[in-house]
């Protein structure tokens, strides 16, 4: 049985992109391949110990050691599990960094699992293919050399109730995004495209204007018929 370093669990509600506001348990996994200037999670060290919930919402901690089997997982999730539960988020750090992890523990739930991925890893989202059941894809526009890898992911996790994500910052070029829906057009990857408001926090210290972000959205719509504007509801909400 494979065993990992998780760095926390715990029910909350969806904060971003089309399935904002369902509610989910999230499984954050501690690494990353990137190293995004927003980036509001650590993502460079194997924690010793896991931050579980006690109760779902509580935001009451205990600390778990690690690594934890996908068993000793399946056992926190049937502790965090409600009424209104929709999947089981697995986030990060990146995901797709642990594709031996998420099919075992695919065994082990019986609840959809829902992807947080920065698309950048196609190899191992073929790995992962038949567990996931919705798959939130950023584009990481910040990382020209991973865009073809983005643009694979894409096509091998399009019937995974995909959505594609850009983070807009405020120096994020029209032209830039432009291309992404153009060339998302041309794969036949007409998915729901949101573009997210960056959230200020470390070297970012201001989110894009409204009006930057309407003619971003208007943009795109030439070329993708569902184009929303998204911004981190969870930050406004307060939770988790
Ligand atoms: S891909 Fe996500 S987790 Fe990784 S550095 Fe960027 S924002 Fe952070």
């Amino acid at each position: 049985m494979q065993k990992e370093h998780i760095r926390e669990i715990f029910s909350s509600t969806q904060g971003e992109g089309i399935y904002t506001g369902v509610r989910q348990i999230f499984i954050r996994f501690p690494l990353c391949n990137l190293n995004c200037i927003y980036c509001d999670t650590p993502s460079r060290d194997l924690p010793g110990y896991c931050n579980v919930e006690t109760k779902p919402g509580s935001e009451n901690f205990k600390k778990i050691k690690n690594p934890l089997s996908d068993e000793n997982i399946s056992e926190i999730i049937l502790n965090l599990k409600t009424y209104d539960l929709h999947s089981i988020t697995l986030t990060g750090g990146e995901p797709l960094l642990y594709p031996g992890f998420i099919k075992e523990l695919k065994n082990f739930v019986d609840i959809p699992l829902y992807l947080e991925t920065n698309s950048t890893l196609p190899k191992n989202a073929k790995k992962i293919k038949t567990c996931v059941d919705f798959v939130a894809a950023d584009i990481k526009i910040d990382y020209p050399e991973f865009y073809e890898n983005s643009i694979e992911t894409l096509k091998i996790l399009k019937d995974k109730n995909l959505f594609v994500k850009i983070v807009v910052l405020p120096g994020t070029e029209s032209k830039t995004i432009e291309k992404v829906a153009k060339d998302l057009k041309n794969h036949d990857l007409d998915v729901p495209l949101i573009l997210q408001p960056v959230t200020p926090h470390g070297e970012v210290k201001e989110k894009p204007g409204v009006k930057k972000i309407l003619n971003l959205a208007d943009a795109c719509g030439k070329y993708l018929s569902d184009v929303r504007i998204v911004p981190q509801v969870h930050k406004l909400m307060g939770v988790l």
